[in-house]
């Protein structure tokens, strides 16, 4: 069997025990199959000019590759390209993609530097599997060094449509960038799509049936990889933590009333304003309501580095205490706002406890945070989930209420219809869904990418 190496941004630190996402832990037990390398950034920035040595930890069979970046590095290729302008843009968010050309340099330099510092680690028959937006010319960087490994790209967020993407200046180096890869895999159909008529439209090539494109003289796959979660491990972690003092405290402070949850990164891609008006429509349309819902919306803060984060932080705590000033009672709050992480082994337990979880981004790769609210459910009498139709997720969870999360008004019917629905309408909701993702956990989609790529 090849070995494997993974290159990410951020990786986990084994050394503080097994990591808390399904993500780390499929990959991590990937890389301790195949044997290999997991390399990133360290986490670490600092003031000089030439970041120091990669540092090397070993843990089990994976040796752990980890670089440091100069604060400049940093500045300029994660908060600036990565996420000041491919996140935004690949949100369809135009107005928010910061077109200043200072940043570009910064993010092609360091992929050409995480590319100069990996060569040295790649033995011929390896294969190597990059992840997400903030590494994509990796590859390019590779070949131009004379890598012929086998290469594979995933991209974790949305890929947009070309009206979207091509407002990019740089927008061929990224698609090219992606060309050079030999399985390049997105979250859905509808990116792939996007990803082919982006090819189509600039004349560079396109799709030459089965999974097969062709671009720049050179033949590869791209295809649908939906993402998962460790659905049984997360299922078994729900029940558990009903038993636990967290848990149980909180069930208690709910004094019977019906609880709606949200858990999102304060992110403008989640839709959190949106989904707090929905929450007040259904309340102004369902006075019977008053008193007798809580919605708890789990929102850490991420990203404060990143120009417009701290300000979206007051804007949704503004909207928040508006419902709460405006609808609540001496003896009733309508919303539970959280700013910070909470454990997912609690999380698990708060899913199991919602009759509604309401997770409306306004556009998402695929939103884990929906699967695991499924997973949670109790299989006798699960709840409902209020699902936006922009997230990747969407396309699997075809048993949720799926709303358009702009539309305030149809969030609020189905705030509504979620909380009046009988038992037995949802359970025939839940069980495809939990079927779904049963079968399409996390380890299936690992192994279903690293078949591609080694096929
Ligand atoms: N999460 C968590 N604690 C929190 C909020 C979120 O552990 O307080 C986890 C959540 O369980 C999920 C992940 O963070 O696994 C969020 O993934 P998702 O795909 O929903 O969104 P992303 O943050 O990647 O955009």
């Amino acid at each position: 069997m090849s070995r494997l190496i993974v290159v990410s941004n951020r990786v986990p630190d084994v050394a503080k025990g097994p990591p808390p996402g399904g993500l780390a832990v499929a990959l991590e037990s990937a890389l301790e199959l195949h044997g290999g390398v997991w390399m990133g950034w360290s986490g670490k920035s600092s003031g000089a000019k030439e970041p120091g040595p990669l540092s090397f930890h070993e843990h089990g069979r994976i040796t752990f590759a980890l670089s440091d970046l100069s604060r400049r590095d940093l500045s300029e290729y994660y908060a600036g390209f990565a996420n000041s302008v491919l996140w935004p843009l690949c949100h369809y968010r135009l107005d928010l993609t910061d077109y200043a050309r200072k940043d570009m340099a910064g993010y092609f330099r360091v992929n050409r530097f995480f590319a100069e510092r990996l060569r040295p680690l790649v033995q011929p028959d390896d294969l190597i599997w990059i992840h997400d937006y903030h590494l994509i010319p990796i590859a390019s960087e590779l070949r131009r060094l004379g890598v012929e490994n086998r290469i594979g790209f995933f991209m974790h967020i949305p890929w947009p449509p070309p009206d979207v993407f091509f407002t990019l200046p740089v927008h061929e180096a990224i698609i090219s960038g992606l060309t050079a890869y030999d399985v390049v895999g997105f979250q859905t159909g509808h990116d792939v799509d996007n990803f082919a008529s982006g090819l189509r439209r600039e004349g560079i090539g396109g799709d030459v049936g089965g999974r097969w494109f062709e671009a720049y003289g050179r033949r590869f796959r791209a295809g649908a990889f939906p993402i998962s979660i460790a659905t049984r491990h997360f299922a078994d972690m729900a029940s558990e933590a009903m038993n636990t003092a967290a848990v149980r405290r909180f069930a208690e402070s709910l004094e019977g009333r019906d609880l709606i949850i949200g858990v999102d990164r304060l992110d403008y891609s989640k839709g959190l304003t949106h989904r707090i008006d929905g929450y007040e429509k259904f309340l102004t349309a369902n006075p019977a309501y008053h008193g007798r819902t809580t919605m708890l919306q789990v929102t850490p803060k991420s990203r404060t580095e990143v120009p417009g984060y701290t300000a979206m932080q007051r804007e949704v705590a503004e909207r928040a205490g508006h419902v709460n000033g405006s609808l609540g009672r001496l003896d009733w709050v309508p919303i539970r706002y959280v700013n910070r992480a909470i454990a997912q082994n609690v999380l698990a337990g708060l899913y199991r406890l919602a009759r509604v979880g309401l997770i409306t981004p306004l556009r998402d790769g695929m939103n884990l945070v929906a699967k695991e609210f499924v997973a949670a459910q109790d299989p006798d009498d699960p709840g409902v989930l209020v699902l936006s139709r922009f997230a990747g997720a969407a396309r699997e969870l075809d048993g949720a209420l799926l709303v358009n999360p702009y539309d305030i008004e149809a969030v609020g019917n189905a705030i509504a219809q979620g909380l009046s629905m009988p038992r037995e309408a949802r359970r025939e909701r839940f069980s495809p869904m939990m079927k779904r993702l049963l079968e399409y956990d996390i380890s299936r989609w690992c192994s279903d990418f690293l078949a591609e790529l080694s096929g």
